[in-house]
């Protein structure tokens, strides 16, 4: 297996960062730029306006920092279109947590809690009637009923023989939040695959969050803890095999592969070699397409996953032709996390961006690899489209 070294998204504070020089090559990669027009949503303007603050030719009142800190999909495409590699979701989180506001507090409390809250917010709003009248209640309500397998499509590939290659090793499954607290089908389903490959599955090692949406959301001591956690249970399991099957999981968690967290450099290595995908390991596994199977589907690479491209090469062999991808047409999902809280209009822009660039036919599907991707299209599709993670297709 080939080890993942495209850039993370996730490596706060790394260094110190260069001057931005205004060039603009990031104003095209940035969604909440192509799906709004607007300049002081860019990459460039957030630099231009930290470099005149630390320079003390302007003042950011708090107001106009909490505006900036919403402002930001921690999407990552400015880094990778950057000539220097200037990161805003790095600055983003630096101000967010230089600023922490209710909204971060409110996110912080929602991933830390997730085991208590994400149940408890779905049992609430399930009581509120369609079409409830106060907005904000009414979308919280959409996303959360998207996160379930309520709206997934039907199951229409079934495995016919397995990839042999990792017969017999070691591993464990990294399911992630939302397979962990509102999805557990994708859970049963990686955990019948990995039985399938034939692979000795270890009970779960306590694992929490991966921590990286807490690091976007400026929260990062939370984040470190999460991380010092996850590493603790990776070493009491043996250092075996983790798998993951959402994009930004294991963008998470490839981050983790350095000093300061307190791994050697022989288990940066290990850390580096054992994570892995599911759509990876699945490698040769052949399947039938049965009579249930859409038109065609649409794949939405996830921004967290732009580097490793695994569960595209995975799909394009399970589904052939019946899979349409552009490589030159990859729009962001706008999920954003923290952004889903605090500017929800700019993340709705950014989704019916992507679905009027792919423009599916009734009765096709879209299909992707990350849990938030998957719980903002579901909410921003047509009703005669069906939004999918892909192990929701597999019977
Ligand atoms: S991370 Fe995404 S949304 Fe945020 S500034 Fe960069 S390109 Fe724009
Ligand atoms: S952030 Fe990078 S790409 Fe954007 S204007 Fe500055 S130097 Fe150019």
């Amino acid at each position: 297996m080939a080890v993942d070294l495209s850039p993370v998204h996730c490596l706060h504070g790394q260094g110190r960062r260069p001057e931005c020089i205004l060039c603009g090559r990031c104003l095209p990669a940035c969604p909440l730029f192509t799906a709004t027009g607007r300049e002081e949503l860019s990459p460039r303007s957030k630099f231009f306006l930290a470099r005149a603050v630390a320079e003390g030719r302007a003042e950011l009142s708090a107001k106009a920092a909490e505006i900036l800190t919403t402002q930001c999909l921690s999407c990552g495409r400015c880094e990778n279109a950057c000539p220097l590699g200037l990161c805003g979701p790095d600055l983003v989180a630096e101000l967010r947590a230089s600023h922490p506001g209710f909204a971060g507090f409110l996110w912080k409390l929602w991933i830390e809690r997730a085991g208590l809250m994400w149940p408890l917010a779905r049992s609430l709003t399930r009581l509120l009637p369609d079409g409830f009248p106060i907005e904000a209640v009414a979308r919280a309500k959409d996303a959360l009923a998207a996160m379930g397998s309520g709206d997934a499509p039907a199951p229409w590939l079934a495995p016919r023989t397995f990839d042999a290659r990792h017969t017999g090793k070691k591993a464990v499954l990294f399911a992630g939040c939302v397979a962990e607290h509102a999805n557990p089908a994708w859970k049963i389903s990686a955990a019948r695959l990995l039985a399938g490959l034939g692979l000795d599955v270890r009970p779960d090692p306590g694992f929490t969050c991966c921590g990286c949406t807490l690091g976007h959301a400026g929260a990062p001591e939370a984040q470190a803890a999460m991380q010092q956690h996850n590493i603790e249970a990776w070493r009491a399991a043996g250092r075996p095999l983790m798998v993951t099957f959402c994009a930004t999981c294991r963008c998470g968690l490839r981050a983790y592969a350095r000093k300061d967290l307190g791994l050697t450099m022989d288990e940066i290595g290990l850390w580096r070699e054992q994570l892995v995908s599911l759509a990876e390991l699945l490698g040769d596994t052949t399947f039938e397409v049965t009579a249930a199977a859409p038109p065609a589907v649409r794949y939405h690479r996830p921004c967290h996953g732009a580097g490793g491209n695994q569960d595209l090469g995975f799909l394009r062999r399970a589904m052939g032709d019946r899979l349409i991808f552009n490589e030159n047409e990859t729009p962001c999902c706008g999920f954003g996390g923290l952004t889903k809280l605090t500017a929800p209009d700019l993340s709705d822009a950014v989704a019916r961006q992507a679905l009027a660039i792919y423009a599916p036919k009734p009765g096709e599907q879209i299909v992707t690899g990350c849990s938030g991707c998957v719980t903002q299209l579901r909410t921003a599709a047509p009703r005669d489209v069906l939004v999918g993670h892909w192990l929701e297709l597999i019977g």
